[in-house]
């Protein structure tokens, strides 16, 4: 009897095992917090994603919170391993739950939580969708999470300084999201970009779904020529990797969709997209025919 509850509780441990974050340096005092890059699991806690780290001589800048409660500590326990500075700033960069339902652990740390106001209000909208979609995704993983707003917005620019940092974030319009920014570090020459940017599994055109939008974001952000991209998936990179993983993929649909409605075709032949040049973007098998859909619904819509 007693062997069988040991063996049931290393079972339970061992079914509620953490996948960890891998922690990146990118510059000096700069680090990436990467997720795993398949989907929301009890074990990655919702942190599908790519976070970013900012250490002042003031404190940390965290880039998004992560996607519950238990998912905000563990980005937090990451940051420990790096820093004993308190996180100061958490900022939002988009409304997706992963950007923005940890912020309730971080508020209670008394850090100030900055976003888009159309964050702000995505995040207001979509709050049920999020919590209950998260519970058939990580199930006890959920445990604990409340949903606490971005308490600082801005429209479509904010300068932002703490301690021997500055940083310029900017709303350039609805990529993957409505209310979607990035982050500029002018002193290392890098950009947070959450959801503007997936590297290494396929972006998904909603919830914003305005694929033209989401490269015209895309391109202002490459305006500033970034050395580094923290991307809200995936792995740091350059900019000519997150060109090719986001926006190049995005001009691809809406190419080949263009020429679709120029031949009066139909869903059915934008389904049937050949993709394969984009196979080597993981998840491409759930997700290319979606995209293929929701680009030729926008774009019909707009014919
Ligand atoms: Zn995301």
């Amino acid at each position: 009897m007693r062997q069988l509850i040991i063996f049931i509780v290393l079972i339970i441990n061992y079914s509620i095992a953490q996948a960890a974050l891998e922690v990146q340096q990118v510059a000096d005092n700069v680090y990436a917090l990467e997720g795993e890059t398949t989907q929301r699991s009890p074990a990655n806690l919702g942190n599908n994603s790519t976070h970013g780290v900012i250490i002042t001589n003031k404190g940390v800048i965290l880039i998004d919170s992560g996607a519950s409660y238990l998912g905000a500590k563990q980005l937090h326990e990451a940051i420990q391993t790096i820093t004993d500075q308190p996180i100061k700033i958490v900022i939002n960069s988009g409304g997706q739950d992963h950007r923005w339902l940890g912020n309730d652990y971080f508020q209670q740390l008394g850090a100030r939580i900055i976003s888009s106001a159309k964050t702000h209000q995505d995040q207001k909208v979509r709050t049920d969708y999020h919590l209950n979609r998260l519970g058939g995704l990580i199930h006890e993983s959920l445990d604990g999470t409340v949903a606490f707003y971005s308490t600082e917005t801005f429209d479509e620019k904010m300068k932002l300084t703490l301690g021997n940092v500055d940083l310029e974030l900017y709303h350039f319009g609805p990529a993957h999201t409505v209310g979607d920014i990035v982050i500029w570090m002018p002193n290392t020459k890098t950009m947070f970009t959450g959801d503007v940017v997936f590297n290494d599994r396929m972006l998904g055109i909603g919830p914003a779904k305005n694929a033209q939008s989401w490269v015209d974001v895309f391109e202002k952000m490459a305006e500033f020529k970034p050395e580094h991209v923290v991307p809200g998936h995936g792995r740091v990179s350059d900019l000519a990797i997150a060109t090719k993983n986001t926006q190049q993929y995005l001009k691809f649909l809406i190419n080949k969709i263009g020429n679709i409605l120029e031949n009066d075709g139909d869903m059915l032949e934008a389904s049937k997209i050949n993709q394969s040049e984009f196979h080597f973007l993981s998840g491409h098998q759930d997700i290319a025919g979606k995209n293929a859909q929701w680009v030729f619904e926008q774009m019909e819509f707009d014919y």
